[in-house]
């Protein structure tokens, strides 16, 4: 945990070792502009103390950062007057996450913006496939919501 601590550069950031364009920031959460961004106004959401995945976050702290969320979303359709935002959290390489520090990326869209839209292609899974995927997740779910602590504290 230390040593992946130590090689995070979004550490490094919450810490004010790498200097960026700080937009928002409390005692839980720090709010970026991305140095590459998708579109202007495109931020990045991130808690500060050292997480992987939401797995790994508190639940009070993930109820906090989902509305935080909200509000970025709320204020850069205001501010800039986007007309939408793509809100995006990839876990897992195999998910596209390249950084080992859990972030949300909150992308102000306009239509006609050049960016693409989400498209969520469609294979095709039998029925079987379906019905076996089903039950799997609802076994899970039940394990995992019911084995949830309950009023958990960040
Ligand atoms: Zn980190």
């Amino acid at each position: 945990m230390d040593e992946k601590k130590e090689a995070c550069p979004f550490c490094e950031i919450v810490g004010g070792k790498i200097q960026t364009r700080r937009v928002y920031e409390d005692d839980h959460v720090l709010v970026i502009l991305d140095i590459n961004p998708a579109s202007p106004g495109h931020l990045l959401l991130m808690p500060k103390k050292h997480f992987r995945t939401l797995t790994e976050l508190p639940i009070a702290l993930t109820t906090y950062l989902a509305t935080i969320c909200k509000q970025l979303s709320w204020a850069v359709l205001r501010t800039l007057q986007a007309q939408g935002t793509t809100i995006i959290l990839a876990q897992g390489e195999a998910a596209g996450q390249h950084v080992p520090h859990l972030l949300f990326h909150i992308i102000p869209r306009k239509e006609q913006d050049g960016l693409m839209p989400i498209n969520i292609p469609q294979q095709p899974f039998t029925a079987q496939d379906l019905n076996d995927v089903k039950a799997m997740i609802i076994h899970g779910i039940k394990h995992i919501i019911e084995g949830m602590p309950k009023g958990e504290n960040a």
